[in-house]
């Protein structure tokens, strides 16, 4: 899920790309989706099948601007490009899907995932909204966004969550395990636990690159 800078190595470190069913991706940011071009690139090389791509509606126009004239109508076929609206439902191999809208400043679908005995919940990039709890109720982990520090709130319009929020909405969810993503870079990362931690009344984790986890 997501296709941010640097995250297609990560990716590498536990599978290769030739193993790839499906991505998905919240909505067209690029720090969403910069990873989608050197992605296009190694498809064409490596002449694979096309990878289905899960993206809310207008993505692929999005992403396509910025290829060149001369690979556009290869970015359509090397990638088999679905456009799923908020309040839908798709499936990859075990995996099923169902999307929420959020609060964003671009059209970002919340993403729950499940295998039907373990449940995920990203939240991609949104601010506070009512679709948040129901798409993260009694997830076995949240992964939530948390830009700002609590004392950070107002810093624009409410398009992002503090880490405040992000353990409310966990709270309010019912989720069991809440792990922070997309923390502003400058911000301090205890400072990011100890509020999300307040509000979720148990501790929780952070997204750190190199680590794994389960659900
Ligand atoms: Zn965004
Ligand atoms: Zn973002």
């Amino acid at each position: 899920m997501d296709a941010g800078n640097g995250t297609l190595a990560e990716l590498q470190r536990h599978v290769t790309l030739g193993e790839l069913d499906a991505i998905v991706l919240s909505h067209y940011h690029p720090d969403h989706t910069a990873d989608m071009y050197p992605f296009f690139f190694e498809q064409l090389l490596a002449q694979r099948p096309p990878v289905r791509v899960f993206t809310p509606p207008g993505v692929r126009a999005r992403l396509g601007s910025l290829i060149g004239d001369d690979s556009r109508a290869r970015f359509d076929e090397l990638i088999d490009w679905r456009e799923v609206a908020a309040d839908s439902t798709f499936e990859v191999g075990p995996l099923r899907f169902e999307t929420f809208d959020a609060a964003h400043s671009a059209p970002n679908n919340t993403l729950r995932v499940s295998d039907g005995a373990r449940t995920l919940c990203f939240s991609g990039d949104t601010g506070p909204n009512e679709h948040l709890a129901r798409a993260a109720r009694d997830a076995d982990l949240f992964l939530c966004e948390a830009s700002w520090t609590n004392e950070q709130s107002g810093i624009m319009a409410p398009i992002h969550l503090t880490a405040g929020e992000a353990g409310a909405a966990a709270r309010a969810a019912g989720a069991a395990r809440l792990m922070l993503t997309h923390i502003w870079p400058v911000n301090d990362l205890d400072t990011m636990r100890a509020q999300a931690s307040e509000t979720f009344g148990a501790g929780i984790e952070l997204a750190l690159e190199t680590e794994t986890t389960k659900v």
